[in-house]
């Protein structure tokens, strides 16, 4: 086959011509294109340095991951700050809705049971480390939240029977508050031993009395125990249920049963000094989850003795003993 030939038309001899073609434009052509081919070359090379060594659609999707992983921190994130005010809420739950209600607190492991160990996101592991992460992280906020609802149904069951509570909890004072029957003869807390000298924790109150004086329940309950013991004497301890108990020692004599269900305000027996005492005395205890606590925090002396007498059943000094207190 042979080159096409290229003709133009003459407007001077108003002809066509076959049309000449140089050597060098011949030679520009060539070049022209090799300069070109250099040209695509090098900015392909160039791209491919700047943009870290990748092809243009791996580029894109190197963009597009570490959008992703951005997104994925900031989910993490996000979700760190929503657990955290989940332990926020769960501390308030333990220290005061719980504790209100006298029921046990949740332990860490028992919130986060069943986070640890997890394998389901091995695979993820190895593929994706901030996706398997907060994955976890997820897992964790969920199991924690339904623990904490949980949580909240009971402390709602409780809270209903808040009317139970209110009559149960020890709240007014054992001994008639009769003005110049008592005096609160030793405070709770670190204090000399009266009988064994040295220092020791006062686990209650002692409120100097007379011989006979009744004492009364404080609160609603069971009685646990009605017995006699070297230290405490005669003693009575009340069940008031919600994690707390009332302990009445040195008694002259005990005038319930194990067992019993008890008022506030419901005889129980009456001041003597027996045990480990030194004149006669109620020592009187409130016992919270098998911690002895400050009883004046359990004490309502403000409360006028009028209403006070209303509140418990009406008994006399114990038989043969006057009423007499120095
Ligand atoms: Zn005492």
């Amino acid at each position: 086959m042979t080159k096409p030939k290229k003709y133009s038309f003459n407007r001077r001899t108003l002809s066509y011509e076959l049309e000449k073609v140089s050597p060098t434009g011949h030679l520009g052509k060539a070049l022209a294109v090799v300069a070109l081919s250099f040209a695509i070359l090098f900015s392909y090379m160039w791209a491919t340095s700047a943009l870290h060594k990748d092809l243009p659609k791996t580029f894109l999707l190197r963009m597009a991951n570490v959008r992703w992983q951005s997104r994925i921190e900031v989910m993490a994130r996000k979700m760190d700050a929503a657990s955290a005010s989940l332990d926020g809420i769960a501390r308030r739950d333990d220290e005061i809705y719980r504790s209100i209600f006298g029921l046990s607190e949740i332990t860490p492991a028992a919130r986060n049971a069943g986070i640890s160990g997890a394998r389901r996101y091995e695979e993820l592991d190895e593929k994706n480390p901030s996706l398997a992460a907060a994955a976890r992280r997820l897992d964790l906020l969920l199991k924690k939240a339904v623990v904490q609802s949980r949580s909240f149904d009971e402390s709602e069951a409780l809270a209903r029977r808040a009317g139970e509570i209110a009559v149960s909890i020890p709240a007014i004072c054992p001994l008639s508050t009769e003005p110049g029957t008592f005096r609160f003869s030793s405070p709770f807390g670190m204090r000399n031993d009266p009988v064994y000298k040295g220092r020791e924790s006062h686990a209650g109150v002692d409120l100097a009395s007379y011989k006979g004086n009744p004492i009364y329940a404080t609160g609603d309950g069971v009685v646990e125990s009605a017995e006699y013991n070297k230290g405490y004497g005669n003693s009575v301890i009340v069940d008031h249920g919600f994690g707390y108990k009332t302990r009445y020692a040195h008694m002259n004599a005990i005038s319930v049963k194990v067992g019993q269900k008890v008022s506030r305000g419901t005889h129980l027996g009456y001041v003597g000094t027996t045990g480990k005492s030194t004149g006669n005395h109620l020592h009187y205890e409130v016992i919270f989850r098998g911690r002895p606590v400050n009883p004046a925090g359990f004490m309502d002396m403000e409360m006028p003795y009028e209403d006070w007498k209303t509140i418990v059943e009406e008994v006399p000094v114990q038989k043969g003993l006057r009423k007499q207190y120095k």
